[in-house]
């Protein structure tokens, strides 16, 4: 795909490559004070998750671990199943743990509250979630996210890391998908 094709596929820009950099720079400082001298896990979730682990992993000054799950919730479609399914598990023990959940997006919130309550078995020592984006209008369960990215509005965002059908993800900034792609 050309350039010029890709924007056609766009409508506005939400959140841009700098902006993401310099709230990525902020919420590293603010999570290496909160877990100073703690073991701190970063687990990202595949694969929306790559962009923001990469670029927020970076940014943080104190030591951390990562690990990845992999999981799915949605197929091709745009809208939220609700039926979560581990693609790829943990290879960390979390017993004793500091959990940081590292998410690209909170839409309906049903991935992350399944994934919660999933970690909550596993003996970790605590769990947060930090998530780039978050819609609130979405939410079909409350989950308590202690460190946003940005909220937006209810619509269908690609980029940084998000897919339409696997397209899409390399994008720099995240933009709003033009619906005459996916209708
Ligand atoms: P939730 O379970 O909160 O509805 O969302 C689960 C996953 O669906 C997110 O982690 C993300 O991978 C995907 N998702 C939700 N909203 C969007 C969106 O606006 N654009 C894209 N590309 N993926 C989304
Ligand atoms: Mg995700
Ligand atoms: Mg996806």
């Amino acid at each position: 795909m050309r350039a010029a094709d890709i924007q056609d596929d766009l409508t506005d820009i939400l959140v841009t490559e700098e902006e993401i950099h310099a709230k990525l720079e902020e919420l590293a400082a603010q999570v290496a004070t909160d877990y100073s001298g703690k073991d701190l896990l970063l687990v990202g979730v595949l694969k929306g998750a790559v962009m923001v682990m990469a670029d927020f992993s970076r940014r943080l000054p104190m030591n951390a671990s990562m690990d990845w799950m992999a999981v799915s919730s949605y197929g091709a479609s745009t809208k939220s199943s609700g039926v979560v399914q581990i693609r790829k598990d943990l290879d960390t023990d979390l017993h004793g743990k500091h959990v940081l959940i590292v998410e690209d997006i909170i839409d309906s919130g049903l991935t992350l509250s399944w994934l919660l309550e999933n970690f909550e078995s596993r003996g970790a020592e605590s769990i947060e979630v930090l998530a780039l984006l978050r819609k609130p209008e979405a939410a079909k369960v409350q989950i308590d996210c202690k460190y946003v990215g940005f909220d937006i509005p209810n619509e269908f965002v690609v980029g940084y890391g998000l897919d339409y059908a696997e397209s899409y993800r390399n994008l720099r900034d995240v933009a709003v998908l033009a619906p005459h792609v996916y209708s």
